[in-house]
């Protein structure tokens, strides 16, 4: 199983609150609607594979190779809400499934291909992957935004490719907490996606820790949530839909802006940016600002790391503007990963208009992306993460 990683266009840090009351405790449900861009699995991608069987005497899990404690609340509840929704599909009038126990314990082995918690949303595409798996294995055909939600709540985002909004629902269990996809894969082609990875560190801050002190402590975020979020959907979407690069670039830009706001807000504050990602900022705003309109646009997510929009034809341009004023230290070969992107030269205009002193290794390397699908079942055995034995292959 394969799942794409998905990054925010809007509003994407995902503010969740637990709602009072002791029903409501697991629910992951967000204080704002938002809306994500799912990225392609040819560059980032999770594999996760999922066996249940007889044999097995306990629920397990690895993670990139290593076992992770399977008593996570969060995986405890994925896994809850996946058997929860095969005995009722089985209760129900299909009793020609197969005749697998619920009560068989599974293994799962997942591997993400970007780095793991460093604000890259590996939660996302990592729990959306697992609950696409585990539907697999239970035979579960309803829709999954509740148990990836469970997970991660950015998660129910990622199982439908291409731009996807997480509507927040106004429901006190959440049931109308769910993700739809606002336009497919395919409708903005030209569309490209640059990650500036500054940090592939672990972060600092947890978001879920971050996100809770936030709603805890910042007024800026309530009014962010009730004055300014749904608004700013309706408009985003609309965006989307026209494929108007001004109006989207621009929009994110200020809705990432917005969200750090609200960071610094936060007492005690949070900051996920640094130097380099402010840098990286002032790049964007001289590069369009050269050429008098938006041709890129940032976006920052719980981590220093920026994604950035822009189209097809700015690409190799805006590349050689980072590597301009990031001189890649070592690794000038590998600096640039994914899709490949032809060298540029910069006018000596752009270079004085950049006007910033190059800070060598400031970016470790970019990743250049698209748009892309949601999860894909991988079919040929060499893919799967398990041996028959139900353990890692040697190899993971
Ligand atoms: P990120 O910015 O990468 O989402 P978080 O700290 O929010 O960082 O989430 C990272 C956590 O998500 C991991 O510690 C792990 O618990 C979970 N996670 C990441 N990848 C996977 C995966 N492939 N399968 C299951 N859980 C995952």
């Amino acid at each position: 199983m394969r799942c794409p990683g998905s990054t925010p266009g809007l509003a994407t840090q995902d503010i969740h609150t637990r709602r009072g009351g002791k029903r409501d405790e697991e629910l992951i449900l967000p204080i704002n609607s938002s809306l994500s861009v799912t990225l392609h699995q040819d560059q980032l991608k999770t594999t996760t594979t999922a066996v249940i069987s007889k044999d097995f005497t306990e629920d397990r899990i690895w993670l990139n190779g290593r076992e992770e404690d399977i008593g996570q609340p969060r995986i405890q509840a994925c896994l809850r809400e996946i058997r929860r929704l095969a005995r009722k599909r089985r209760s129900g009038d299909e009793e020609d499934l197969l005749p697998l126990s619920l009560n068989y314990k599974v293994h799962i082995a997942s591997v993400n291909n970007f780095p793991t918690a460093a604000g890259l949303a590996s939660s996302a595409s990592g729990y959306a992957c697992l609950a696409y798996a585990l539907a697999q294995v239970y035979g579960v055909k309803s829709d999954l935004s509740e148990v990836a939600r469970r997970g991660s709540g950015s998660a129910c985002r990622s199982l439908y490719g291409g731009f996807v909004e997480w509507q927040m629902g106004e429901q006190a269990d959440g049931k109308d907490s769910v993700a739809r996809q606002v336009a497919p894969e395919s409708h903005w082609p030209e569309l490209r996606v640059l990650i500036l990875v500054v940090s592939a560190e672990k972060k600092l801050t947890g978001s879920t820790v971050g996100m809770q002190t936030s709603v805890e402590t910042s007024p800026l975020l309530r009014f962010r949530a009730e004055a300014v979020v749904p608004a700013r959907m309706a408009e985003m979407i609309r965006y989307v839909k026209e494929r108007n690069f001004q109006g989207f670039g621009q929009l994110t830009m200020k809705d990432s802006n917005q969200f750090h706001a609200t960071c610094l807000d936060t007492f005690p504050p949070i900051s996920y940016l640094n130097d380099t990602s402010r840098h990286i900022i002032h790049l964007v705003h001289r590069f369009n600002a050269h050429h008098g309109q938006t041709k890129v646009a940032y976006t920052f997510d719980a981590g220093p790391n920026a994604v950035i929009f822009t189209l097809d034809d700015t690409v190799a341009e805006f590349v050689a503007a980072v590597r301009h004023s990031f001189p890649p230290e070592s690794n000038g070969d590998k600096f640039l990963k994914g899709l490949p992107v032809k060298p540029a030269p910069l006018s000596d205009e752009l270079k004085a208009a950049l006007g910033m002193d190059p800070t060598p290794g400031g970016i470790k390397y970019i990743i250049a992306t698209q748009v892309g699908p949601g999860p894909q079942i991988l079919d040929h055995p060499h893919a799967h993460l398990l041996g028959p034995d139900g353990l890692p292959k040697p190899t993971v």
